[in-house]
């Protein structure tokens, strides 16, 4: 048994056995692969092209692999906590007690998939309701977008979230007040705030704007009634005018 890792650092076992006349015979391979994992086999062939080989489905794989790990963090994904590498196939719940089971073409994992919708039979019109939005919008589906972008829009709904994302997501939600990104450009000039969210938010309760305190700075060093003391900078909330007082860091 050999463990890989693949571009994006997940892992992948690949089983080898060699036979009793091997390298005559290729050795039997088993790998966690969707489909059926053939060697080409000489019998020049050796275990290193058996890696070779297998390393080139890694490859060829990853899109694939991308899209199910958006799909399995970012929707609620029932049945298995772990699904294996090899399966194409996940379980969405999509709310009401309603499943879309969708089924992932590894060979153009972006396009539309196949899908069937199962339910309760109480939950029957809120099934066929999903049902029919799926045959209506199913052409709205865009490789541009993701897999989960996808889903919503064609079902026109907000799809239930796995535990203990939301507050996550709520949290990502928020835009600073200045800038209007959630993240700071990711540039080596920046440092360590390189790429961080917003980390200032108005005290004023019915303002709570929020702000990177860089762009904060920035914007209060260019009022001229800010004032300073020592590394603290003293001036007014650009949405509320409450006053706010920023910690001024050296780059
Ligand atoms: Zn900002
Ligand atoms: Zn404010």
């Amino acid at each position: 048994m050999i463990m890989y890792r693949d571009k994006k650092g997940r892992a992948h076992n690949l089983e080898i056995q060699l036979n009793r006349d091997y390298p005559n015979s290729p050795p039997s391979v088993s790998a966690d692969v969707p489909y059926m994992f053939t060697l080409e086999w000489s019998t020049s062939s050796r275990l290193k092209d058996v890696m070779h080989q297998f390393q080139k489905h890694l490859d060829y794989l990853q899109e694939f692999w991308s899209v199910l790990d958006n799909i399995d963090k970012s929707l609620c994904v029932v049945d298995v906590k772990q699904p294996a590498r090899a399966s194409a196939i996940r379980r969405i719940d999509a709310g009401n007690d309603c499943i879309i089971i969708v089924h992932i073409d590894f060979k153009d994992p972006k396009s539309l998939p196949e899908s069937r919708f199962i339910g309760p039979v109480p939950s029957a019109t809120h099934m066929n309701n999903l049902h029919m939005l799926w045959r209506r919008n199913c052409k709205r589906w865009s490789n541009e977008r993701s897999f989960p972008e996808n889903l919503e829009c064609i079902l026109g709904t907000e799809l239930p979230k796995p535990l203990g994302l939301q507050v996550e997501d709520d949290q990502q939600q928020v835009e600073c007040g200045i800038c209007y990104a959630q993240f700071l450009p990711t540039d080596e000039e920046l440092g360590a705030r390189s790429g961080t969210r917003t980390d200032y938010t108005c005290e004023n309760i019915s303002c709570n704007k929020s702000f990177h305190s860089l762009c904060l700075t920035d914007w209060l060093r260019s009022i001229t009634t800010t004032r300073q003391s020592f590394d603290v900078l003293f001036g007014n909330c650009p949405y509320c005018s409450d006053p706010v007082a920023v910690k001024t860091s050296n780059k």
